[in-house]
């Protein structure tokens, strides 16, 4: 996504209004890195704004979208995310608390080739998913809780 100035000019230059909605909302989105949905825009943006809906909130999202300063990013929990950050890059999921981070391709070992079998690839999605530094620490990882209570309750004679 670009600088704010440089969304309004190219808003004004497609004849789009640069209304306080708009602003704000460009104003969140440019300091994103959480991938937030448009509810949790409209979360954060609605005690600002008591006339926002959540329906201009989709509206302004689409157009972004459109003009190419966004990206739609399908997180896999059926959630439609919003990433300003347009240039390739995969993402991280945590499967216990839902963090959606970004991950630069230069640490994975992906190269994906233009054509595969006469498919011509367009676009890469990647998402991996696992546990999140935080999520990682606080509990053991791969062995569920039951199986341990189970392990425990086991006669030492049997
Ligand atoms: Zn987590
Ligand atoms: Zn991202």
């Amino acid at each position: 996504m670009k600088s704010i100035q440089d969304l309004i000019e190219r808003l004004r230059a497609t004849g789009g209004k640069v209304t306080p909605q708009r602003l704000f909302l460009f104003r969140v989105l440019g300091s994103a890195t959480n991938h937030p949905t448009a509810e949790e825009l409209y979360e954060t943006l609605r005690h600002e704004l008591p006339t926002l809906s959540l329906g201009t909130v989709y509206k302004i999202l689409n157009e972004l979208v459109e003009l190419g300063e966004l990206d739609t990013v399908d997180s896999g929990d059926g959630l439609t995310r919003y990433d300003p950050d347009t240039a390739p890059h995969a993402h991280l999921r945590c499967i216990r608390c839902g963090a959606f981070q970004d991950c630069p391709l230069e640490l994975l070992d992906v190269k994906t080739p233009e054509h595969i079998n006469g498919f011509v690839v367009t676009n890469q999605r990647i998402v991996l998913e696992g546990y999140c530094a935080t999520c990682a620490q606080t509990k053991p990882i791969g062995l569920p809780n039951s199986q341990r209570t189970r392990e425990r309750r086991t006669p030492s004679g049997c």
